[in-house]
């Protein structure tokens, strides 16, 4: 997808470190961490809503969630987390290419 920034991340056009990478995913640092760790999980598939999800993305996001749950304590996580995914303009969502935050390292407040 042109003018992504996901996209270019993913085809490392956009120098990003990656936590963790595999054929569906990648797993990267969130450039405003909104907690002590604040991790992005990105779908390496361009699409920005849960609306636009067909098989084959609802089988990507499975495999993302099965995956987050796998390597969740390598990323310092293994005390608890929070999962935020982030839709359209009242969501506050700012890239329209769907991602899962992972936020934790620390106690979260409320929201
Ligand atoms: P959203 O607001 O769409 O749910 O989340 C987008 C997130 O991507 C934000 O938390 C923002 O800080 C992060 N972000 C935006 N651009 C970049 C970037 O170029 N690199 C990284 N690592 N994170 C980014
Ligand atoms: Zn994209």
């Amino acid at each position: 997808m042109e003018n992504c920034i996901f996209c270019k991340i993913v085809a490392g056009e956009i120098p990003s470190p990656r936590l963790y990478e595999d054929e569906k995913m990648i797993v990267i640092r969130d450039i405003e961490p909104k907690a002590k760790l604040h991790y992005l999980c990105i779908p390496k598939t361009h699409f920005a809503l849960l609306a636009d999800m067909d098989e084959e993305k609802a089988e990507t996001l499975k495999y993302c969630f099965r995956k987050i749950a796998e390597i969740h304590k390598e990323l310092g996580l293994q005390d608890g987390y929070r999962v935020i995914i982030n839709q359209g303009e009242n969501g506050g969502q700012t890239v329209p290419h769907l991602h899962i935050h992972l936020l934790g390292g620390e106690v979260l407040g409320d929201f």
